[in-house]
């Protein structure tokens, strides 16, 4: 990584942890979603065949447009189909494509450029434009652009990004999407570091999953970063450093050695390890998980299953083809099979809000993480759900299977669900298909009006799982991906902890578990209070159960119980926070800041 002309000097650029971990590497900056847009100039000679090249690629990308138009119109509709039509007609614009023509004779540069060039121009038109209308062809525009530019490069123009790494690279980016982290960690990027976003966002989530270290809200990070750049990603920290001196190498690799190490130690002492408290109480620790290749991380960090499984990353995974009932039965039926007995959640797709599958869900929505997500959009799309249900109740006869509705807010939507439920069985059974009926069905309590119905939806529902990601979100009114308002997202905001309460008692009152999957579980600091307020089973990313455990381990329930009662009576999150500080619960500092910010 040294270069031999005079060294840069290394820079340190400040942003927030998002994931942990420390990751060394050239920086790969996208731009232009993913394609490296360069300017290349053209000699006139060579003028024709820069245009036969663009036609060339809008003849691909037509064509691509069309066979999807087609395969999404037979299985899902028109409506769905329309997004791809309306990509064909931007295509098809004569007035689009004759700019970028003309630009390549004029300018003589690269088809490439003059394609970037003139969706630029387009886009900030569209942007100031009043109508919602006309804004929405605005994006039909980016993807165009990035349908092109795809095809120029020589690739498939599917949406996401399918850069393929040689080696190892960190991607420097304005933004990435969950789906873009799971593509670009799959691909071989060791790290991330990017301008916007919280560390609560799922797309630090799914970094978190793939252990690929993550730093948001680095301002201007690409264009002060360059391909090629030697950088750190030091994901505890939120630190980037730039053309790293050799000492602060070393430093970062020894750094780098040590956490596998502590970590392999800690994982191998602690895996057989009951999850007890010094006087006898049990606690279920359990996984969070994205992907299927994180099973060999459940059974390494020693979770006693997996208390969620975020299905909709499979769809995420797909688009925009959905998954079909077979995709969906060999993914929960290797969770299935690698656990039994211990317990597998599958929770219905949570898509919508943040995890936009697009041509899936609405695109129009002012407030997406208001409108059609979760459980709303599963029961809009009946069609959609059934083909999960369905999947979900054919592979129960495999394992300890639960399933976990999201989004939560009325008793109506888990009635809905149980026909729905009701309906797919009857179908299984019709057609003499191998299904299990027995499965016990769970609502998410992520929203203040879940807490405040708690009640009426224990006693519609098997079990009750606290996710306090959204529930944060929701209570306290800040999106928990603005960086903007980060430090107002308080997990230990009283209200916060009164929410909690709530449902702990009300699951208490009806006899129904309750769990909490949010962040916080992982939290050092905070795992003391959610003990002393009472619940017996966290569910969390799986690298962080054996710290999670060591805490358990060291701890009575009745000082706990005595720190709760402090905590909930507290004015502030400051207030609690200095309690917890106090009572020493502070083992170490996980990853999942208590005070985001
Ligand atoms: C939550 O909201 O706490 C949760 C676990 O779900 P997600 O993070 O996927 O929204
Ligand atoms: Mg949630």
């Amino acid at each position: 990584m040294s270069r031999t002309d005079s060294p840069k000097p290394e820079e340190v650029l400040q942003g927030a942890a998002a994931a942990p971990g420390v990751a060394i590497g050239p920086a790969v900056c996208l731009r232009g979603h993913g394609v490296e847009v360069l300017r290349v100039p053209i000699q006139t000679s060579d003028l024709d065949r820069e245009g036969e090249r663009f036609r060339a690629a809008v003849g691909a990308v037509e064509a691509e447009l069309e066979a999807t138009e087609n395969r999404i119109a037979e299985t899902f509709g028109s409506d769905l189909a329309s997004i791809f039509h309306a990509h064909s007609v931007i295509l098809r614009d004569s007035s689009f494509a004759r700019r970028i023509d003309q630009m390549i004779r004029s300018d003589r540069v690269n088809a490439e450029w003059a394609v970037q060039a003139v969706a630029d121009d387009l886009g900030e038109k569209f942007a100031q434009v009043k109508s919602q209308h006309l804004r929405e062809r605005g994006e039909d525009l980016r993807d165009v652009t990035r349908y092109l530019l795809r095809a120029l490069a020589g690739k498939r123009s599917s949406p996401g990004i399918g850069k393929d790494f040689d080696r190892s690279v960190v991607v420097v980016s304005h933004e990435l999407t969950p789906d873009e982290v799971l593509r670009l960690g799959r691909r071989g990027a060791v790290g991330f570091a990017i301008e916007v976003g919280g560390a609560n966002s799922h797309t630090a989530i799914v970094s978190r999953a793939l252990d690929v270290p993550l730093i948001t809200g680095i301002a201007d990070i690409t264009n002060r970063v360059a391909d090629d750049d030697p950088v750190i990603v030091d994901g505890e920290d939120g630190r980037l450093t730039l053309h790293p001196t050799p000492e602060t190498l070393d430093q970062y690799r020894n750094l780098q050695r040590r956490r596998r190490q502590s970590e392999e130690a800690l994982s191998s002492a602690a895996r057989d390890l009951p999850a007890r408290t010094v006087d006898g109480a049990e606690v279920e620790l359990l996984a969070n998980v994205e992907l299927p290749e994180e099973l060999d991380d459940v059974r390494r960090f020693g979770a006693s299953g997996i208390g969620l499984y975020r299905s909709e990353f499979l769809v995420l995974d797909r688009s925009p083809e959905l998954p079909s009932e077979e995709d969906h039965v060999a993914v929960v039926r290797q969770l299935l099979e690698a656990l039994a007995p211990q317990p597998v959640v599958v929770r219905t797709l949570d898509l919508g809000g943040g995890k936009v599958a697009r041509g899936l869900v609405p695109q129009d929505e002012e407030n997406p993480v208001l409108g059609q997500r979760g459980i709303r959009f599963t029961l809009a799309r009946a069609d959609i759900f059934r083909t999960q249900l369905r999947a979900l109740f054919r592979a129960a006869p495999l394992g300890n299977l639960r399933i976990l509705a999201p989004m939560v807010t009325a008793v109506e939507e888990i009635r809905a669900l149980r026909r729905l439920c009701d309906e797919v069985c009857a179908e299984l059974e019709a057609e003499g298909a191998a299904y299990r009926r027995d499965v016990q069905l769970g609502a998410m309590v992520e929203v203040p009006a879940a807490v405040l119905i708690a009640r009426q939806l224990a006693e519609e529902v098997d079990f009750l799982s606290i996710g306090t990601n959204d529930l944060i979100q929701y209570t306290l009114a800040v999106d928990r991906t603005n960086e903007h308002v980060a430090d107002l997202y308080q997990p230990l905001h009283p209200a916060v902890l009164s929410m909690i309460q709530l449902v702990v008692e009300a699951g208490r009152r009806q006899q129904v578990p309750v769990a909490l999957c949010g962040e916080v579980a992982a939290s050092l600091e905070c795992v003391p209070l959610l003990l002393g307020l009472g619940l017996r089973e966290l569910s969390m990313s799986p690298r962080g159960i054996p710290r999670v455990k060591e805490v358990v381990r060291s701890l009575d329930i009745c000082d706990a119980e005595e720190l709760a009662r402090r905590c909930v009576a507290a004015s502030t999150a400051e207030e609690v926070e200095e309690l917890l500080g106090a009572a020493g619960a502070t083992v170490a500092h996980h990853r999942v800041p208590v005070r985001a910010g």
